[in-house]
């Protein structure tokens, strides 16, 4: 059998086993607190079908640089897959539900009025981030922008004016505030010094963890 990529196994007060497989191809199982590890191994063995499928058509689809905008072609928003749907009439223009529905009307220019509603929807989700941890930490940007950066997730002015590639908003939440945290203490530690990483350790302890995961995906940049 193919060996599947387990990234964390989730402990919780829940009663069933849960599987997702990340953006990144990995599995993430959520368990109950006292489940036998060889129970859990029992789950995987059952469903590996469905995982590897899955994990294949991530590593297909999701992380493609470029969208051919057909319906039911993958997009990420805070780490989510939600399946392209096209809808003919009706008020909305683009809806995040259980699909990202876009009107028909928006077709000719698809790409920009997707652009233009992640860049909107990435401004309200990173502004939020930035203020719960800079109210943590006491480290005060001057400004928070959404860029269109290709280049990198984020920067930070020596003036202490932050900026964020909407792109980040395609990750998941524990690797959005990553990069929010890391910017922030940019405001007073410039540098990648030891200086900085012990910073930012001490706000986040499992940062690593969350550098690799970004580091494996960059793709995603290059949408
Ligand atoms: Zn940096």
């Amino acid at each position: 059998m193919e060996e599947i990529p387990v990234e964390k196994i989730i402990r919780s007060r829940r009663r069933t086993i849960g599987l997702e497989v990340t953006p990144a191809a990995t599995l993430i199982v959520r368990a109950p607190l006292r489940a036998p590890a060889q129970y859990i191994e029992e789950i995987i063995r059952q469903k590996s079908s469905w995982i590897l499928r899955k994990i294949d058509e991530m590593k297909r689809c999701p992380l493609s640089p470029c969208h051919e905008y057909s319906e039911g072609e993958l997009f990420f928003f805070l780490g989510r897959a939600y399946p392209l749907q096209i809808v003919k009439e009706g008020s909305i223009t683009i809806e995040r539900s259980d699909k990202l529905y876009v009107s028909r009307t928006l077709l000719p220019d698809i790409r920009n009025h997707l652009k233009r509603w992640y860049r909107e929807e990435a401004h309200k989700e990173i502004q939020a981030r930035c203020m719960w941890f800079s109210m943590k930490t006491g480290h005060i940007p001057a400004s928070v922008c959404i860029t269109d950066a290709r280049q990198r997730w984020g920067s930070c002015t020596h003036k202490g004016a932050l900026n964020f590639s909407w792109r980040l908003i395609q990750t998941p939440p524990e690797i959005v505030d990553y990069v929010v945290v890391h910017e922030l203490v940019h405001i007073s530690q410039p540098d990648h010094s030891k200086k900085f990483w012990d910073k930012v350790r001490k706000i986040m302890p499992d940062y690593e963890r969350r550098r690799k995961w970004l580091r494996e995906n960059e793709r995603l940049l290059k949408i």
